[in-house]
């Protein structure tokens, strides 16, 4: 059998990071890896985290198996912070704890599946590059609408011009906020547009929501999932507790479906029960123990996501402001208005080999870097280093 596997190539994203962490160079910098750092370079956990896993050590609960759908307290936390407390939208929705925000992807992937083998998935151009396998694993089609930057933000006539053909059924993937990996920020009238499209169309919305809080605070960056869910009657929601808790390597996440009645949900579930079932049983307890305690009671972890949020957007305004200085051509202005972690630089594979070769700046080969992995005094030589090779 081991002989006949078809040969698969590695994973680009972690050959860069191995290259990365082989380069000698001091002033090496890793902007792949789409994780928060702080000033001094590492990847924090929350004091809302520690404290909470302080708790949970204390309470010392058995490790006995928990329920298919994961921890009740979490998912039941997650719909809040998701949807607001409006009761409109709590009586829709069903939620289900998932192995992190592309467990969630998955999960929902093969839900679609179930019902509409035959449906396309349409994802963003750039977009996040786990979405095309993730939703064809189950045999959904996919395809793909284009993102761009425009005098108002994002070119909208290109993306509902690309989602014309969609099919009734059909699945668009949006990225709740801070999109990876352009950091294009959808303002509340895209996505007043997008959603009532969505609604004519008979099209069904999944947001992914990945980096709530990071782009202009968490009750904020849940508007426009709100402004979906409030105008259509299916809704497919992913969201991750990664990055805005720091719970990257616990795996913690949450798969939502909003029908359009209590009733519409029924076979939600058991379905989604079957699928978790057959791939991994149950979900990891910790991460979503952790975030349930948080949940509960958040203004202390709010605070820390707002303080974090604060330093991407500063370094991103000092990253604008340098640029600026150095003379950089208007392509780069963008920078400084795009939201969260990551933004796509206007550069081609060979512009980020030098970047790579030259300054041992690493972003990826499709120019994205991850803003939040840079520090203060490393905004000054990434704006030169920029500015020397797009010239
Ligand atoms: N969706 C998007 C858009 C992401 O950027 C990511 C993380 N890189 C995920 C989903 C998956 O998140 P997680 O690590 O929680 O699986």
């Amino acid at each position: 059998m081991l002989a006949q596997l078809p040969p698969a190539s590695p994973d680009p994203l972690w050959s860069l990071i191995s290259a990365y962490r082989a380069d000698p160079r001091p002033e090496r910098m890793d902007l792949v890896v789409g994780m928060y750092r702080d000033e001094s370079g590492t990847t924090p956990v929350p004091d809302a985290v520690r404290a909470a896993e302080t708790r949970l050590a204390e309470a010392g609960a058995s490790k006995a198996y928990r329920a298919l759908s994961g921890n009740a307290d979490f998912n039941a936390g997650m719909a809040r912070l998701l949807l607001g407390d409006a009761p409109a939208r709590l009586a829709r929705h069903y939620t289900m704890q998932s192995v992190g925000g592309t467990g969630a992807l998955r999960l929902l992937a093969e839900l679609v599946a179930c019902a509409t083998p035959k449906a396309t998935v349409w994802s963003s151009d750039p977009g996040y590059v786990n979405h095309r396998p993730l939703m064809t694993a189950p045999g959904l089609g996919f395809e793909t609408y284009r993102l761009r930057e425009a005098a108002q933000g994002l070119d909208m006539a290109a993306m509902l011009d690309d989602l014309a053909p969609a099919k009734p059924g059909d699945v668009v993937i949006l990225h709740g906020c801070c999109h990876n990996p352009t950091g294009i920020d959808m303002r509340p009238e895209h996505w007043a547009e997008v959603s009532a499209f969505c609604a004519r169309r008979g099209l069904i919305p999944l947001v992914d929501m990945a980096y709530q809080g990071f782009g202009d605070g968490m009750e904020a960056d849940a508007a426009g999932l709100r402004r979906v869910v409030d105008d259509n009657p299916t809704v497919l929601v992913a969201a991750s507790c990664s990055k805005n808790m720091g719970l990257y390597c616990e795996r913690t996440g949450a798969a939502m479906v909003l029908g359009e009645s209590p009733a519409a949900l029924s076979r939600v579930a058991p379905l989604l029960e079957r699928i978790a079932r057959a791939s991994y049983s149950m979900p990891p307890e910790h991460g979503a123990a952790v975030a349930a305690e948080i949940l509960a009671a958040p203004e202390a972890w709010l605070r820390e996501v707002e303080a974090m949020r604060r330093r991407v957007a500063h370094l991103r305004a000092a990253l604008g402001a340098a640029l600026r200085a150095e003379g950089a051509s208007a392509e780069f202005a963008a920078l400084e208005r795009q939201k969260g972690m990551f933004s796509l630089l206007p550069l081609g594979p060979e512009e980020m080999r030098r970047l790579r070769e030259d300054h041992a700046i690493y972003g990826t080969e499709t120019g994205r870097i991850n803003v939040a992995g840079l520090t203060a005094a490393q905004v000054g030589p990434l704006a030169r280093a920029l500015r020397q090779v797009a010239t």
